[in-house]
């Protein structure tokens, strides 16, 4: 019998790396804190970690989200690099892992075998509270979901794909660091590095972390639900503005491969305009939309 074992697709959940990257961040967090207090806050960090959170939002958003996951659109074949590297350096796991689990939630939205449902952890007051830190991060410290590798098989044909996603750690490591030298490159001093690399790096990371996580807490929670969906998924203007669309979750819940989350005129998707924009380009195509008759139909 051949006994040769078969790596799998999806890396096994790391409980120790994820624990590292929960836990320092948010001691980032609060030794930023203490050095705002005692420096004032200037311009040059806040700006980089600017541009990194969006870069990591659209890598997330567009890249992981919109284009991997659910295939809303087709792009450029370096758009399509740029945004599984971007995505890479939200350290949010791996762009397979990611999609995997992502696709799961859809299969099961709120019900049982939906791997991070604010709504399976029990009934009553205490039920909801399980639920609220298990959607947020408890479900990150567990096993992944069984045959995740059969979830992503499209995706795992893809070289790039497969290259992006083996280079994770690497890039992780870009994520954490490359800050450190952008701060000493506008700034040239030790006290602006530092203040570069902590705002830019790891509090960035942390921002954008618990706005994904309230993507899967807040937004089966709280907000409105303008669409008939069989799961609790809701608007969440504040989650959308932060995740750059993604918080138009009932939205996205009652279209899942539509390109733009932000519906109504007034939900603002800023992921979507620039999409829209690379799509007057030429750099991506075949945006799926949802007709309006079938949108108007699907209205609570
Ligand atoms: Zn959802
Ligand atoms: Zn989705």
């Amino acid at each position: 019998m051949d006994s040769e074992s078969v790596e799998p697709i999806v890396r096994p959940v790391n409980r120790g790396w994820v624990a590292v990257f929960v836990i320092g961040p948010f001691l980032a967090v609060i030794a930023g804190a203490i050095m705002t207090v005692k420096n004032g806050a200037s311009w040059v960090p806040l700006m980089v970690a600017a541009v990194y959170y969006s870069l990591t939002v659209w890598g997330i958003g567009l890249g992981f989200h919109r284009l991997f996951t659910h295939r809303a659109f087709r792009a450029n074949r370096v758009i399509e690099f740029g945004l599984a590297f971007l995505g890479s350096m939200s350290a949010q796991g791996s762009v397979l892992r990611w999609c995997a689990v992502h696709r799961r939630h859809h299969q099961y939205s709120d019900h049982d075998g939906d791997p991070h449902s604010p709504h399976t952890e029990g009934e009553g007051v205490k039920g909801l509270l399980k639920g609220m830190w298990h959607s947020h991060m408890g479900w990150l410290f567990r096993e992944n979901p069984p045959a995740l590798d059969k979830a992503v098989a499209d995706l795992a044909k893809d070289k790039m794909v497969m290259w992006v996603d083996r280079m994770f750690p690497a890039i992780t490591l870009f994520s954490l660091f490359s800050p450190a030298l952008v701060g000493w490159l506008l700034t040239g001093t030790w006290e602006g590095t530092l203040a570069t690399w902590i705002w830019a790096g790891p509090i960035r990371i942390f921002l954008f972390h618990h706005v994904t996580w309230s993507v899967n807490s807040v937004c089966h929670l709280w907000g409105a639900r303008p669409f008939k969906t069989k799961d609790q998924s809701r608007n969440h203007p504040i989650v959308a503005l932060l995740s750059f669309g993604e918080g138009w979750h009932n939205n996205h819940h009652a279209f899942p491969n539509s390109a733009r989350c932000g519906m109504a005129w007034w939900e603002i998707d800023i992921s979507y305009m620039l999409l829209w924009t690379w799509e007057k380009l030429g750099l991506a195509w075949d945006l799926h939309l949802p007709e309006a008759a079938l949108a108007e139909r699907r209205r609570n």
